[in-house]
């Protein structure tokens, strides 16, 4: 078992190391493979622009299947974290699942990339404890292998610079008291005691609430700050954030250890040893219909055609795209206006910066930046969950998104804006590291829809369902917790409705 590289033919590319699933390829000029870890999936033929990688021992028809025919009980398509969860969930339970991926590797906008051994997200990377996807992880016997920022947050603020308050509880109360003074302090901590304690949320957004308070912008500086890190925008309604607060309360962020790609192989681990299969570089065409029900799947896999009978289909490819796939006239006008209303896509921005000193001097923790044009939240990723080789580091950083649904990010803009924020913060870091920024908007965006949006796993065809952030979920629940949620209702409904055989 393992690949054999052509050295003269081999350009250095890269592609094959960020392509290999298993870290079995390390270029440094030239490709460098251990066959130990290699699994012969062959995924880096596919990748390599120069053909100089080749099998040890060929199998037939490697990168071209025959077309071919196969069933199973579900079939799911699409391999994100929805995706992956609602097989595990349901392979765990009996059913014959196949989960049909046209990337050549899994997780969609939850998994991960390594570049010069240093890990990159494809999207979501700061991961809720304690909510579904940990439940799920829990239920299916998969491990949730996750590295958690070790102390309380930081603060940049414009104009003041870091702000420290220490270890211990009360850390933002004691922030707002070092911005302002102890009696606006205790005048803002004392409502938001009151209203988490009623659970009666103010009317109104977040800016309107806390200006209401104070008339000092550090204080408010510092709730857009923490607004935007967990929801996009810097204001949204004061309801959202405080029910936010208080169903996430004491539950925690963080990183995988192994990467986003890492969690999203468990998963698929758990399909494959359950008797499922999980097919990539297999992309899906068509949804077959025979009298209302779904009975199958066109699917080109690996450029040859397949055709997949399945008794229940599930889709994770976002609400809006399975529409399409379906044709609209299959399916009532009102639900096609119904999905309409319920998504309203959100672009997605992360700013890298790879460098070859620690920016934050090595802080374990996440950071706020208050003030700054673009970025609202940032945190050395190679600290906490050692995401990059000895000597290198990755800063994490997400800029607040733009406060309309629905309007396209101007990704230029965003970078400008960021760097010029950089300059700020770490004055000189353009001599010490590299900004990479990701975009991912339009029909694979940051978040399908926004917080409170979101439509049923439910659909008019009684046997195909809908998984992913595009779905309906509970209040605290956003990006990647709530594609594990749609899971979780949709493999019950299916449990229910469609028996194991
Ligand atoms: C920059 C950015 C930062 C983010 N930050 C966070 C964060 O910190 N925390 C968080 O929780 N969330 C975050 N999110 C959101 C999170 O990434 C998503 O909510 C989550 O990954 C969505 O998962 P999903 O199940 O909806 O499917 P997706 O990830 O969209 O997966 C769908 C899969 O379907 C595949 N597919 C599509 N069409 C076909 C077809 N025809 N045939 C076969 N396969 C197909 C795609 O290739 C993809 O792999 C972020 C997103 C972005 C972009």
């Amino acid at each position: 078992m393992g690949i054999i590289i052509e050295e003269a033919k081999c350009i250095g590319c890269g592609l094959c190391e960020i392509a290999c699933p298993y870290d079995a390829i390390d270029v440094h000029m030239k490709a460098n493979v251990d066959n130990s870890k290699c699994t012969d999936c062959s995924i880096c033929l596919d990748y390599c622009p120069t053909d100089c990688i080749s099998l040890e021992e060929p199998l037939a028809a490697r990168s071209a299947f025959p077309p071919g025919e196969a069933a199973f009980d579900v079939a799911i398509i699409g391999s994100g974290v929805g995706g992956l969860c609602t097989g595990a969930l349901l392979a765990r339970q009996g059913y014959k699942t196949l989960v049909l991926e046209r990337n050549p590797t899994v997780g969609g906008r939850y998994s991960s990339l390594k570049h010069k051994g240093v890990t990159f997200p494809t999207g979501g990377s700061l991961i809720t404890k304690g909510g579904p996807l940990e439940e799920v992880f829990a239920e299916v016997g998969a491990e949730f292998d996750l590295a958690t920022p070790t102390v309380n947050p930081r603060y940049w603020i414009r104009g003041r610079g870091w702000i420290d308050p220490g270890e211990g509880s009360s850390q933002l109360r004691r922030t707002l008291a070092l911005v302002s003074n102890q009696e606006e302090a205790d005048r803002v901590m004392g409502s938001m005691r009151e209203i988490l304690g009623s659970r009666n949320f103010p009317d109104g957004t977040m800016v309107q609430w806390i200006d209401s308070l104070t008339d000092n912008p550090d204080v408010s500086g510092i709730f857009k700050a923490i607004t935007a890190a967990a929801f996009g925008p810097e204001d949204v309604p004061a309801g959202d954030f405080f029910g936010l607060l208080s169903a996430t309360a004491g539950r925690g962020m963080g990183l995988a250890r192994r990467g986003g790609l890492g969690l999203m192989r468990s998963l698929a681990k758990v399909i494959v040893e359950s008797g499922g299969e999980v097919w990539k570089l297999s992309t899906v065409k068509n949804v077959l219909l025979e009298d209302g029900q779904a009975v199958g799947l066109e699917v080109e896999r690996r450029g040859a055609p397949w055709k997949v009978q399945a008794n229940v289909v599930v889709s994770d490819i976002g609400p809006k795209q399975t529409i399409r796939m379906l044709g609209e006239e299959t399916l009532d006008p009102k639900y096609i206006s119904y999905v309409d209303e319920q998504i309203r896509p959100m672009g997605g921005i992360t700013v890298h910066l790879v460098s070859d000193k620690s920016l934050v001097d090595g802080f374990p923790g996440v950071i706020y930046a208050v003030g700054a044009r673009r970025l609202c939240i940032f945190f050395e990723a190679s600290r906490i969950a050692d995401w990059a080789p000895p000597g290198k580091y990755i800063t994490e950083m997400y800029p607040k998104a733009d406060p309309d649904p629905g309007v396209a990010a101007d990704l230029e803009l965003h970078a400008e804006e960021a760097a010029a924020d950089l300059d700020d913060i770490f004055p000189g870091w353009r001599e010490h590291a590299e900004m990479n920024v990701i975009c991912l908007q339009g029909d694979y965006p940051g978040n399908q829809t926004w917080t409170g949006m979101g439509v049923s796993a439910e659909t008019p065809i009684a046997n195909l369902f809908m998984v992913g952030d595009g779905c309906q979920s509970s209040l605290g629940n956003a990006g990647g917790t709530a594609a594990a949620e749609s899971a979780q209702r949709a493999a019950a409904l299916i449990r229910e409705r469609f028996p194991a055989p």
